[in-house]
């Protein structure tokens, strides 16, 4: 989660957190070009929700474990596949890849793919 400026389109930076008596939260976002701002507060519950969400999206967007790369023969023959269908190739190379725990595809990869979808 993050806000963004409207007048700048930059990403708002949290410049104060804190939390008020009666388990308010009082937080404060400015513009790092701009410099506007705004305060944003939340009751103990949506404070919560706020928090987890934000976990989560961070937890999301960590990579992965397994980032699939193409070898340099896998990318070359990736590159001769028509255009329409090669996203499609693409992904379902991917998915087999990352399913078997490779991190790496190989041209070899792709023959098994080949096999087993007849692609
Ligand atoms: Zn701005």
């Amino acid at each position: 989660m993050k806000f963004t400026c409207l007048k700048c389109n930059k990403e708002m930076v949290n410049t104060k957190a804190g939390n008020t008596e009666d388990g308010l939260t009082n937080t404060s976002f400015s513009c790092p070009e701009c410099g506007s701002s705004f305060g944003l507060v939340t009751n103990a519950m949506e404070t919560k929700a706020i928090r987890e969400l934000v976990l989560h999206t961070e937890a999301c967007s960590t990579p992965a474990s397994t980032i699939i790369q193409w070898d340099k023969d896998a990318q070359a023959r990736l590159s001769n596949i028509p255009e329409m269908v090669r996203s499609m190739a693409q992904k379902g190379i991917e998915k087999y890849a990352s399913e078997r725990g490779l991190n790496t595809i190989t041209t070899d990869v792709m023959d098994k793919v080949k096999e087993l979808y007849g692609m």
